[in-house]
């Protein structure tokens, strides 16, 4: 029987496990299919308070977990592929493994959408990125483009003209999902530049790093090269909550819906980090939240001897 378990290893679960564990509750972390969560796929973390010189994602990662274990907490390898919550303890499915446990944190966090082309992953960090706020700092005075017609893409394009020379939103429309308001701002921008209706067809990287893109125009097929030193992918995040569906209340993407800190409907179950947060999203706001779930269900446990 398990204290706590929590779901996830990202910046949410692991902060989560540093606190429970310094609060001698022995955490389990089952850690998911992306151990570390999107960190773990960033290269340069300038914006986390403490590493004046910034640090990398996976180390930044690697601390956490070392904080963690140092303090008791267990990590396991493992996707959880079922819960049950119904009663306590409740029940958690990893593979053949079923943990049965007091309380429960889901710090699951969301997958960034990838446009799907080959090599794609390889070049995260390599002139691709999915975080604007992340990266943009590492494109200043280069041109680059945002992928994408949705408020994100049309907020990372504004974003990210304060550092690039150039931005180009490639989008497969010509409408757009995002918001007005969103759209005007961006198409009032001077460094801005609106492709449409065009499709990513192949990111060019013949050394490795991010050289431009290849376009297919929707209407007419024709090709064009845009030369780029970064390509930013805004077509939306996909919370990792479909185990939860019917047992925790979601908004209609997906993410989990806090209640009064980090509690949900069902007492003892905790939420943190990106599964429960669309809005900010950042490796600081995770870490913060992970320890309000840690701190809560610290005291669940306290009140719930049972
Ligand atoms: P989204 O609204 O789902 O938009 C995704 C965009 O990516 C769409 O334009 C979509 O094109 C495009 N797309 C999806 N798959 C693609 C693919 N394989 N290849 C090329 N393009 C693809 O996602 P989001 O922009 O991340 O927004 C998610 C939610 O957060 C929304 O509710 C949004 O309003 C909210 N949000 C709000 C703010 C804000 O208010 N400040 C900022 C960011 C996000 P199609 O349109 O053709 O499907």
């Amino acid at each position: 029987m398990q204290n706590v378990t929590i779901i996830g290893s990202g910046c949410a679960g692991l902060t989560a496990a540093i606190y429970a564990a310094r609060a001698d509750l022995k955490p389990l972390v089952l850690e998911g299919h992306e151990p570390g969560g999107q960190l773990s796929l960033t290269t340069h973390v300038e914006n986390f308070p403490g590493f004046p010189e910034g640090i990398m994602g996976p180390e930044l990662i690697e601390n956490m977990r070392k904080q963690a274990m140092r303090f008791g907490a267990e990590l396991k390898a493992g996707t959880v592929t079922e819960v049950d919550v119904r009663e306590r303890p409740f029940k958690v499915v990893a593979g053949k493994d079923v943990y049965e446990t007091r309380a429960l944190i889901v710090a699951a966090g969301a997958s960034a959408r990838l446009l799907g082309l080959k090599g794609e992953k390889e070049l995260i960090g390599r002139g691709l990125s999915t975080c604007a706020t992340c990266d943009g700092y590492f494109f200043r005075t280069k041109p680059i483009a945002v992928v994408g017609g949705g408020d994100s893409a049309m907020e990372e394009a504004t974003f990210l003209s304060k550092h690039a020379s150039r931005v180009y939103v490639i989008h497969r429309r010509e409408e757009f999902r995002a918001s007005k308001i969103m759209i005007d701002r961006a198409m009032a921008n001077p460094k801005v530049e609106f492709v449409t209706p065009y499709v990513v067809k192949q990111i060019l990287a013949p050394e490795g790093l991010v050289t431009g893109v290849l376009l297919e125009n929707m209407k007419t097929g024709e090709a064009k090269e845009l030369k780029l030193d970064g390509v930013f992918v805004a077509i939306g995040h996909d919370p990792n909550s479909i185990i939860f569906r019917g047992k925790l209340d979601m908004d209609e993407n997906g993410y989990l819906i806090a209640q009064n800190g980090s509690h949900t409907k069902v007492p003892g179950v905790f939420i943190a980090g990106d599964v429960q947060d669309h809005r900010y999203r950042q490796a600081v706001t995770a870490a913060g939240s992970g320890c309000m779930a840690a701190l809560d269900a610290e005291k669940f446990l306290a009140e719930h001897k049972d």
